[in-house]
C-alpha cells in the first residue's frame, strides 16, 4: 500500500438496490464512498459513473453523519 497512490470511485447505479462504488485501483466494492479506499489506501480523487465525473468529494462528511 502505498499512500500517495490515487484512485477514483466507479459508481455503478442500481434501480432495485443500493449504489455501489468500485475502486478503480483495487476493485473492492463499498456501498459508500470515503475519501481513501478501505481495501488498498489509495486516496480517491474522485467518482465516475455513467454520466461522466461527479464532484462528491465535499458530500462525503454528509454522508458519514447517518
Ligand atoms: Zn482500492
Amino acid at each position: 500500500m502505498k499512500p500517495s497512490d490515487t484512485a477514483y470511485w466507479i459508481r455503478n447505479t442500481h434501480i432495485f438496490q443500493r449504489d455501489e462504488y468500485v475502486c478503480s485501483n483495487c476493485g473492492a466494492r463499498f456501498v459508500r464512498p470515503s475519501k481513501f479506499c478501505k481495501e488498498c489506501g489509495c486516496r480517491m480523487t474522485g467518482t465516475k459513473s455513467d454520466v461522466g465525473w461527479v464532484d462528491e468529494m465535499e458530500a462525503f462528511d454528509a454522508i458519514f453523519d447517518d
